[in-house]
């Protein structure tokens, strides 16, 4: 499978001001270090139309020359990535919030989906926050299932934020360091309300033309200041199209030390919401980049702390994924990677839990004649 370098490229006038925008939001380094994965510039909105009418040739093609053909697409082409980094800060600074209840709560350090916040406990903490008084807070949890366990976990928490409705509402978060409370999307203007419609109508004709064609979707994991609202609407379009098959795929980084929480709540939504779970499990590919900034800017490093780690990190995620198609056939993965013993351990297991491949719930990707010696025994 050769999933990566699609090449678009725009006009040289287009990428210099980007280039300049991106140095001065402090993005600096986007091309350093990385030779196997393309950059999209962002031109404008119609270089945004372009590139979604190349994915859609993409599409048909992977339709027209396989059954169960695949397609790769990077959500960087398809709309403003200041958009996208927006989008990420809103949701980073929403889970953080909730980890910060939690740790109130007695919860600190649980894997994610431990983490039960009483609601009584809950309610009492946002109106001493000034956040919601009790009558307002009881408004967010009350429908559906929210809350009637008297619970909260990080996947009602985050259903609070629904990004194709509600997202323009302001949401309020304190600053622990000020203790003032800060709009979370203070600066969200009707502009960029536009600019998130339209990456998601963009996906959602490609999502239709794949449905259409039987071609799997798969979203690329980017940059990590891209990569939560990248995963958050790739979701988003997991939740209408993924009902009867997995069509679209979201890709999870094991290089980042919140790997497993992000496999395990987004298979734990697909399993509440009743949707087929598919996904491209990768290493990553930006770690230099990632820890340079991390370093440069002063926030913590989010990539393990070495390669063995990654390892350890990729295996626990693939087996969770495996263990949730043995025991409900509504998951797929794709093994994107060159490395022998995660190919030889993904074998074993799936031997060991009777996944057979003729199901097709498990496939294995390498970037195209990067790794022959591994393709083509798989192939056979
Ligand atoms: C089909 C396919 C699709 C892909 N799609 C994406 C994508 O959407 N997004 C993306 O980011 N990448 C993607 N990649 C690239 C992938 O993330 C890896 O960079 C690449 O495949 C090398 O990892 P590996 O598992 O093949 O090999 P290995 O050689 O076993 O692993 C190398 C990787 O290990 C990690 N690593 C190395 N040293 C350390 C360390 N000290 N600490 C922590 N981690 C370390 C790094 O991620 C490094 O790239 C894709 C790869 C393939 C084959």
């Amino acid at each position: 499978q050769g999933c990566m370098g699609i090449s678009v490229s725009s006009t040289p006038g287009a990428e210099q001001r980007e280039r300049q925008q991106r140095a001065q939001a402090g993005f600096g380094g986007w091309h350093s270090g990385i030779s196997s994965t393309h950059t999209y510039v962002y031109a404008d909105e119609a270089k945004c139309d372009q590139h979604m009418e190349t994915f859609l040739r993409c599409i048909d093609a992977s339709g027209g020359s396989s059954e169960n053909g695949f397609s790769a697409i990077k959500m960087t082409a398809l709309g403003r990535p200041q958009f996208l980094v927006r989008l990420s800060e809103v949701l980073v600074k929403w889970r953080r919030f909730f980890y910060q209840l939690a740790a109130e709560q007695g919860q600190a350090g649980q894997p994610a989906l431990g983490i039960k916040l009483e609601l009584e406990k809950l309610q009492e903490a946002l109106a001493n926050l000034g956040i919601a008084t009790k009558e307002e807070s009881q408004q967010w949890f009350t429908g559906e299932k929210l809350g009637m366990s008297g619970t909260v976990d990080l996947l009602d928490w985050n259903r609070l934020i629904d990004s194709r409705t509600k997202l323009s509402k302001l949401l309020v978060v304190p600053n622990m360091q000020t203790r003032q409370l800060e709009a979370l999307l203070l600066r969200f203007t009707e502009e960029e309300d536009l600019q998130m419609h339209r990456v998601l109508q963009r996906l959602d004709v490609l999502a239709k033309r794949a449905t259409e064609k039987g071609v799997r979707l798969m979203v690329d994991a980017e940059q990590s200041y891209f990569q939560p609202a990248i995963s958050r609407l790739t979701l988003e379009t997991q939740r209408r199209f993924n009902g009867h098959q997995a069509i679209i795929f979201n890709t999870y980084q094991c290089y980042l030390k919140e790997a497993y929480d992000n496999v395990t709540v987004d298979v734990e939504l697909s399993r509440r919401e009743g949707w087929h779970f598919g996904t491209k499990l990768v290493r990553g590919a930006y770690m230099e980049q990632e820890r340079e900034r991390a370093a440069r800017i002063g926030y913590e490093d989010p990539i393990n702390p070495t390669y063995e780690k990654t390892n350890e990190m990729y295996h626990r995620c693939l087996d969770y994924i495996l263990e949730e198609i043995r025991h409900n056939r509504k998951a797929s993965v794709m093994v994107a990677t060159h490395n022998e013993d995660t190919v030889k351990f993904t074998l074993r297991r799936m031997m060991e839990l009777g996944i057979h491949p003729s199901e097709k719930k498990v496939c294995f990707g390498q970037l195209l004649g990067m790794c022959d010696q591994i393709t083509f025994p798989l192939g056979e």
